[in-house]
């Protein structure tokens, strides 16, 4: 038999079917003499749907590789022309034998492949980027079947992320982990088990999605770190839905028991990521629900909070960062689950710090939040950091930046060290007699909590955690002992007992009356709830219940708070709301403190 000519061979199609469920395309590929199986790659299927790709049509194969599956050489067919349609099939072709394809036959990218241009990096990230691929001896026509030269073992193997598809069933591929998912599970009536998924970068500027499930999952999940480079091989491939996947292959893996991964000594043909990075102050004019890239400085980091999931009632961690760029602006970014966790930690210090694919949102102004696909990079190796580094250390620090997050609610105002203020400064800068509240933060001793309201310092809440009332509102005790919820209309044997009081917190400038709800007296009080303390008072332990107060008076706290005034009674009065407190860290207040002596010098 004639040897197909590698190079752009012109073949027959004397057969098409549709196989399976999806859209997937057999077809026969004739050269006169003998016939082989082929399948067209997805990206082929318009051929079809054009009918332009139809029996007997000759077509001059671009790109292709060759795949054994269950013993047979199998093309799949990456890209084509169509040449002209032939009224009937050619000769009378026989099988080719296995053993005469492209001798040595295996999943070795064979043809044009390597001489197309790699996919342009993207937008933001080096534009000069070589192909690290190309130095690969690709196969020519006469090359027959020679094997790549001048590379052995794994190396010769790896392709670009790009040329992975659902037909092959040995790849190597090579690239650092850009993102690495929490470990998920769920529960449903199908079963159990766990998952997570990485986000693969190659030296191409692809990157790809892969998913460990189950006993993959567990085995994988600790030994895979973010930023290391690694060789991946094994696993299902299959089209990648773009609502979830956000990687620019159109492909992702499903790694399963055959899937073999090698950690690689660093390679700096391999970006750490791909980034669009918007500037902070842009945001203003984004759509909210965009995804997008920012780099700045992480400039301060709220306590953890945490939330309860409206939908799956699941408690959620929350903490917010306010990062700042050197377009003069800061935004505040919303960390969740796990990253929320360890933000305080992670981001100590002031780091540049880029965000890859945030959800912008027009809470509080904008802010931003992360999703489960978002990458978090603290110090990039990127020109843009050292950039950014130098803009905040020259004058980002004690320069006037726009907050893009102080609307509503007060929830984005920023508590950096520099915009902290005294005590003093509410009755001296006559804060809250603005149409809207104002904010501030200040560093206060707890001088004094107003516990002695008659049956407690707390009301009776509804039980009902759900909307509407959410643990909120008011229940009103009836002569049959229960409570009565006039929101949601019901009857409960139980209240949930919520604080509310008012304390006094004082520096070296003034003291000020501040209200205090139940979210701000858990931390004061060291987590005892209302309900603790109600039953302990219930049962005359009125010792226990001092102690609390007493352990919480005198305590350093960062307060950030709302100031508005009120009329009471036909006056005007500022009424000043513990918004948040949280406990002065003495080592980071120090270094603060340094630093802020050291620039007065
Ligand atoms: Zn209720």
């Amino acid at each position: 038999m004639q040897k197909i000519d590698v190079q752009n061979p012109n073949v027959q199609v004397i057969n098409i079917k549709k196989v399976g469920t999806q859209d997937r395309y057999r077809v026969i590929l004739s050269d006169g003499t003998h016939y082989i199986q082929g399948m067209l790659a997805t990206q082929l299927n318009q051929l079809v749907a054009d009918n332009q790709l139809v029996e007997n049509a000759i077509i001059c194969l671009k790109e292709f590789i060759t795949n054994v599956v269950q013993d047979k050489t199998v093309l799949i067919l990456l890209k084509c022309e169509i040449v002209s349609t032939h009224p009937a099939k050619i000769g009378n072709p026989t099988e080719v034998y296995k053993a005469d394809v492209a001798a040595g036959s295996s999943n070795k990218p064979v043809g044009g492949m390597y001489d197309a241009p790699p996919p342009a990096p993207a937008a933001g990230g080096s534009s000069n980027y070589s192909n690290p691929y190309q130095n690969q001896a690709s196969r020519s026509a006469s090359g027959g079947g020679s094997a790549p030269t001048g590379r052995s073992g794994l190396s010769s193997n790896i392709i670009p992320v790009s040329q992975l598809n659902p037909y092959q069933n040995k790849w190597v591929i090579k690239g650092r982990i850009t993102n690495k998912g929490d470990m998920r599970t769920w529960n449903n009536a199908k079963g159990e088990g766990c998952l997570f998924s990485i986000d693969i970068l190659d030296a191409s500027g692809m990157d790809i999605r892969g998913t460990f499930f189950k006993e993959d999952a567990n085995k994988w999940f600790n030994v895979l770190e973010v930023d290391k480079v690694y060789t991946f091989s094994g696993g299902r491939l299959k089209v990648a839905n773009p609502q979830w996947n956000k990687c620019k292959c159109q492909h992702e893996i499903t790694f399963d028991r055959s899937t073999d991964i090698q950690l690689c000594e660093e390679d700096a043909s391999i970006q750490q990521n791909i980034f669009d990075f918007s500037q902070i102050v842009k945001l203003e004019s984004i759509e909210p629900e965009s995804i997008i890239d920012i780099i700045g400085v992480v400039a301060s980091i709220s306590p953890v909070t945490s939330i309860t999931a409206k939908k799956t009632g699941n408690e959620l961690k929350k903490c917010e960062l306010t990062v700042m760029d050197d377009s003069d602006a800061q935004v505040n970014v919303t960390l969740w689950g796990k990253k929320a966790e360890t933000a305080e930690n992670e981001f100590a210090g002031c780091p540049v710090v880029a965000f890859k694919g945030l959800k912008v949102s027009d809470y509080g102004g904008r802010s931003c939040g992360t999703l489960m696909s978002s990458a978090i990079l603290k110090g990039p190796r990127i020109p843009e950091t050292e950039r950014i580094q130098s803009w905040f250390q020259n004058r980002g620090a004690n320069a006037t930046v726009k907050n893009l997050s102080t609307g509503g609610g007060g929830a984005g105002r920023v508590e950096t060290f520099e915009s902290r203020k005294t005590v003093s400064a509410i009755r001296n800068e006559q804060l809250g007699y603005n149409e809207k509240p104002d904010w501030l933060s200040f560093k206060a001793t707890i001088s004094f909590i107003k516990k002695d309201k008659e049956g407690g310092p707390w009301y009776p809440a509804c039980p009902n955690a759900e909307e509407p009332c959410r643990n909120m509102c008011k229940v009103i005790s009836t002569s049959d002992d229960h409570w009565q919820c006039e929101k949601c209309n019901k009857q409960y044997d139980k209240c949930t007992r919520r604080y509310i009081f008012s304390a006094t917190f004082a520096d070296n400038t003034s003291t000020c009356w501040a209200s205090m709800f139940n979210d701000q007296a858990l931390a004061l009080l060291g987590g005892h709830t209302a309900d603790e303390l109600n039953e302990w008072m219930q049962n005359g332990d009125y010792d226990k219940f001092e102690k609390v107060f007493d352990d919480a008076l005198f305590t350093d706290w960062i307060v950030k708070a709302k100031v508005k005034s009120e009329l009471v009674s036909e006056e005007q009065r500022v009424k000043t709301t513990a918004y948040s407190i949280s406990p002065v860290d003495y080592a980071k207040e120090s270094r603060d403190l340094l630093k802020a002596i050291k620039g007065l010098q």
